[in-house]
């Protein structure tokens, strides 16, 4: 069995390279492409169908992707043309819960004040205090503490305002999010027990109940 986990230590290393290396989110031309649902890669089932794709200079890109027939906004790392495992594909519903957050962040960021959303399914939003950086990262919980992976991307201040300027550029090219409703709005959120089984909003414990 593999996994991407990686001790606390190591997580510090990695943000602290991060934050080292001056690599700005460009995004110089936004296309937005809509092949049909029907017509994605059945062939090779995990290809990614891309709906929009926001290019950048360097080598980070948001895009609109159809990964296993679902629809995702994946923020990645690229190696030419070869996406690396670093970055994190959000479902709609992960992805909206970020963009209702996003003014909050950068408040936060301002005031720098730690900050930590999750996002749902161990996706979590957080900001360090004093830190500018915004990190958006899968964590799991192996044993008692729940611990970053290394899929998550941690935005630089500049890829975090690029990403803020493309929010509604991304919405146009995604009508679908209009169609999500956040589950803790779900009828079945509304007694504690729904949340409780609900696997994103208590992933680590919605078997135990
Ligand atoms: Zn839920």
């Amino acid at each position: 069995m593999t996994h991407n986990c990686v001790s606390v230590h190591e997580y510090l290393e990695y943000l602290k390279t991060a934050a080292n290396e001056d690599r700005f989110w460009y995004i110089k031309e936004g296309k937005t492409v809509r092949p049909s649902l029907s017509n994605s890669n059945t062939q090779t089932g995990n290809m990614a169908n891309f709906r929009y794709k926001a290019a950048s200079g360097s080598d980070r890109y948001v895009q609109v992707c159809e990964w296993k027939g679902e629809l995702r906004v994946d923020l990645r790392e690229w190696n030419g043309d070869k996406p690396t495992k670093n970055g994190i594909s959000l479902t709609l519903m992960r992805w909206m819960n970020f963009v209702n957050a996003i003014e909050y962040v950068g408040k936060t960021v301002e005031q720098k004040l730690s900050y930590g959303n999750h996002l749902g399914g161990n996706v979590l939003c957080n900001v360090a205090k004093n830190s500018v950086y915004v990190d958006i990262r899968q964590y799991w919980k192996p044993q008692e503490e729940v611990v970053p992976t290394k899929k998550g991307l941690c935005l630089r201040p500049s890829e975090y305002s690029r990403l803020k300027q493309w929010i509604s550029e991304i919405g146009r090219a995604l009508p679908e999010l209009d169609g999500v409703v956040p589950c803790y709005l779900q009828g079945d959120h509304m007694n504690q027990l729904g949340a409780l089984q609900c696997s994103e909003c208590n992933p680590d414990d919605f078997t135990k109940w």
